[in-house]
């Protein structure tokens, strides 16, 4: 993400663009359960303050890998706002913030990535993917609370 001095001002600019997914500079790691699959797409109003950039915008980027809790391939789009600021020297003629903009996206990327919010999971017993529908293994989620007395009351504060 690179701007040109000569295009900023106090009016706050709107500016698009994309990154390859080189901008990550991604190094793979068995720590890693994802990894970025495709060019970053973002937009922003862009301003300059006495030699000072500012940057307020919004970023889609797109990760492919495995769901933490089911084991899925998955691809998933990370799209989050930023806010960058930098200072420019004398005699620079463009600002280069591709790597605030790196470091805006990494911090987005959830720790535990997973295909869906309401994402089931696997099965702790036959790792059958509950997204599929019940397993026959017969240790179903339900009869932990099998145990429970028919007439539990619900929320019954009403008294
Ligand atoms: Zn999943
Ligand atoms: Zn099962």
């Amino acid at each position: 993400m690179i701007l040109l001095l000569a295009d900023l001002s106090e009016e706050p600019r709107e500016f698009s663009g994309e990154e390859p997914a080189e901008m990550y500079e991604w190094v793979d790691s068995p720590m890693e359960v994802v990894h970025p699959s495709g060019a970053v797409k973002w937009r922003c109003l862009a301003s300059m303050f006495g030699g000072r950039v500012l940057v307020r915008g919004h970023f889609d980027a797109p990760f492919a890998g495995i769901c933490c809790r089911c084991g899925c391939d998955m691809e998933i789009c990370i799209s989050d706002s930023f806010d960058i600021a930098a200072d420019t020297l004398r005699n620079d003629t463009e600002v280069d913030l591709t790597s605030e903009l790196r470091e805006c996206i990494l911090l987005s990327l959830p720790s535990h990535p997973v295909c869906d919010p309401d994402c089931r999971g696997v099965c702790p017993h036959c790792g059958k993917r509950l997204a599929d529908g019940p397993c026959g293994c017969g240790n179903d989620f339900g009869m932990l609370f099998s145990g429970m007395p028919a007439d539990f009351p619900e929320g019954g504060a009403d008294e």
